[in-house]
């Protein structure tokens, strides 16, 4: 199974020219190589193949001193980059000749990246980053562990908002049996409380995003003020961008400690279907918390796969209704907050009913689906 990890990068000024003007190369780089294919496209209708133009690179960085100044897995990164662009138009061109364009000319707008093919040619010690072409090593804010004996295949630095990441992807082996069951947990999501679990352990509606989503608005009046084109517009652009990058990692991070204290503690976790559920909920203002909850599913999802727990998707209808004691059903408004069965008596908070509920379901139908597991983790 294979996981992306993304930190920030802490570089000096020095070294954050140096990441640009690296980024800068690739993109030209990219340019160069895009310009030989198209040529050679034009006139044979054919195209070169990832195989030609690193055996051209390899030419070129034997000549040219400033070739290999870089390492060579970092420019067969952008090579390949270029290939996959040039194989989907490839793919597409066949089919529908008309709507498939060439790959095209990256300006400096739309380049941001650049990577390792292979993780050769870089080093990652004591939480610092070196490879060729940089003066010294790059701090890496490790916010959270690499899983342990974890393989890095390759790696991405991206710039965001006038930051430096990388992402890491490695290779983690999947335990081959499963954990037995010993101990289940179902979570029921929902408006009062982002969740709530059958232990009785709930979230409520997380307020990270409170004081960021008051920046948000600040920035968009203050950008409103501002002339366009003009530099005091740039700059408020990238404050604004940051506050959005911000609530997006708050968010993330919770949403990984969270998901890792259920994967240690179960070996069993229940949660609805979110995709039949939000046809069952319409109308409600849930929007605000759907990317929260499917991301949260994710976390769990590939988590659980990689520790050898289980997952199981429940039919979310009429889980807020039914009785978790008798099973019997009787309609609750809003405003119910308290689940109180006339049948057995049995009185709970009503998102811990639900989330009980969801519980029994996921224990009594081990045929269900185990969720469909993303193996890479959605950014
Ligand atoms: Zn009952």
């Amino acid at each position: 199974m294979f996981l992306t990890y993304k930190y920030l990068l802490l570089p000096t000024k020095r070294q954050r020219q140096e990441l640009d003007s690296i980024c800068e190369e690739q993109r030209q780089l990219y340019n160069g190589a895009l310009q030989e294919r198209n040529w050679v496209y034009e006139k044979t209708k054919k195209s070169l193949t990832l195989y030609d133009q690193c055996k051209s690179l390899t030419e070129w960085r034997n000549v040219d001193q400033e070739a290999s100044k870089l390492p060579s897995t970092l420019q067969r990164w952008t090579l390949r980059r270029l290939d996959n662009a040039f194989k989907a138009f490839m793919k597409g061109a066949k089919k529908d000749p008309e709507r498939w364009g060439k790959p095209r000319y990256r300006s400096a707008k739309r380049w941001h990246s650049f990577g390792f093919s292979e993780f050769s040619g870089i080093t990652l010690r004591d939480k610092r980053i070196k490879f060729k072409g940089l003066s010294s090593s790059i701090r890496v804010n490790f916010h959270r562990e690499l899983p342990k004996g974890a393989e890095i295949k390759s790696c991405v630095f991206t710039k965001i908002a006038n930051h430096w990441y990388v992402a890491f992807q490695i290779k983690v082996d999947i335990p081959e049996k499963l954990q037995s069951i010993k101990n289940a947990i179902g979570i029921d999501v929902g408006l009062n409380n982002f969740v709530f679990a059958s232990d009785g352990s709930s979230i409520p509606n997380p307020r990270f995003a409170r004081k960021a989503e008051k920046k948000i608005a600040e920035y968009n009046r203050r950008l409103a003020r501002c002339k366009k084109g003009s530099n005091r517009r740039k700059k408020v652009k990238l404050q604004l961008a940051k506050a959005h990058l911000d609530v997006k990692n708050a968010r993330r991070t919770f949403l990984h400690q969270w998901s890792r204290a259920l994967v240690d503690n179960y070996d069993l976790i229940c949660h609805e279907d979110l995709e039949v559920a939000n046809m069952a909920k319409s109308n409600m203002a849930k929007s605000i918390y759907d990317a929260g909850w499917s991301t949260l599913f994710q976390f769990i999802a590939y988590k659980a796969e990689g520790a050898g727990k289980h997952v199981r998707v429940v039919d979310p209808r009429f889980t807020s209704q039914e009785c978790p004691g008798c099973g019997v059903r009787r309609r609750k408004s809003l405003a119910d907050r308290i689940h109180k069965c006339e049948s057995c008596g049995l009185e709970m908070d009503r998102d811990h009913a639900a989330a009980q509920v969801i519980l029994s379901r996921g224990v009594v139908t081990p045929g269900h689906a185990a969720g469909n597991v993303g193996l890479e983790i959605p950014n």
